[in-house]
């Protein structure tokens, strides 16, 4: 039986070799994004589920078809950056630059404006909190780029974890933090991704048992590539090409077992639905921050 929080169920489109060293020319024969976008999309269809893809701009230039075919069905698109750079490696100029490219690129494919964002590798740092002002001036509305812990370079410890306005000297967006779950202190990663791959599934659904509990929706997120046994892991490391591999034959299985247990929809609706929860309660808030250049 499904619960009746509402959690986020989020696509990072990207192709395998995107955001990897590999030579693009070299792989051209072995795209494979088609792949598992059509085997989600059987999968969201079957469970009547609404979701939302944050495209990275080349992956949008390289299969403009598919993005429409996506949008066609209903589904949110987002905006995942135009080449994977992680956010906190540029500068405003860069990250403007290049975030104006990829929203332009979806938008002309969609005909719509897009207002929803997702950094590369959850990459807004303390450091880099200035682009959330880059992104109200480029029209973003919801911001999904925070993982409100440590994550090796990433990461803002202690980062609240409720779905919150944020002002900026721009205007105000709403910041969607990845979800994590506390245990012994430990905090642990309930969002999805390689998570999701190496968890037995009673772990992923004893997460977002612990996660509704505070009343909150889980931030789940996933790629495309994490469904395709037979994706290529060429000039990847043997750590890397390892820690890619795991799980990657049970995520169909888990994914459906998922959203069998658990309601889901798009980002800017959890955020809607949350913020229309939570009028008479503490848990939305606001807090601001002074621009850093
Ligand atoms: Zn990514």
């Amino acid at each position: 039986m499904q619960s009746k929080i509402l959690h986020a169920f989020t696509i990072d489109v990207e192709d395998w070799y995107h955001g990897t060293k590999y030579v693009y020319e070299n792989v051209r024969e072995s795209k494979r994004l088609d792949y598992g976008i059509s085997l989600l999309l059987d999968i969201l269809s079957e469970h009547n589920v609404y979701a939302t893809f944050l495209w990275l701009g080349k992956a949008a230039e390289e299969n403009p078809k598919l993005l429409k075919k996506v949008a066609s069905l209903g589904h949110e698109i987002g905006c995942h950056g135009w080449s994977h750079e992680p956010v906190c490696n540029m500068n405003r100029t860069h990250f403007k630059d290049e975030t104006h490219r990829a929203l332009s690129l979806l938008s002309d494919l969609t005909g719509k404006m897009i207002v929803v964002y997702r950094a590369p590798y959850f990459s807004i740092t303390h450091e880099s909190l200035w682009a959330l002002q880059v992104l109200v001036e480029l029209g973003i509305q919801y911001d999904s780029s925070i993982f409100p812990s440590k994550k090796g370079r990433y990461g803002i410890p202690n980062f609240t974890q409720s779905i919150h306005d944020i002002n900026t000297e721009s205007g105000s967006i709403t910041e969607m933090p990845i979800s994590i779950n506390k245990v012994l202190g430990f905090s642990i990663p309930t969002s999805g991704g390689g998570f999701f791959r190496l968890y037995p599934f009673q772990i992923t659904y004893w997460n977002f048992l612990s996660v509704e509990r505070s009343g909150k929706p889980v931030i789940f997120y996933i790629h495309p590539w994490e469904l395709d046994p037979l994706r290529p892991f060429c000039n990847q490391g043997f750590a890397e090409s390892l820690r890619n591999k795991l799980g990657i034959k049970s995520t169909e299985r888990k994914l459906k077992s998922l959203l069998e247990d658990f309601s889901f929809n798009t980002l800017s609706n959890v955020a809607i639905n949350f913020k229309h929860i939570a009028t008479s309660t503490p848990h939305i808030g606001k807090m601001s921050f002074m621009t850093r250049t």
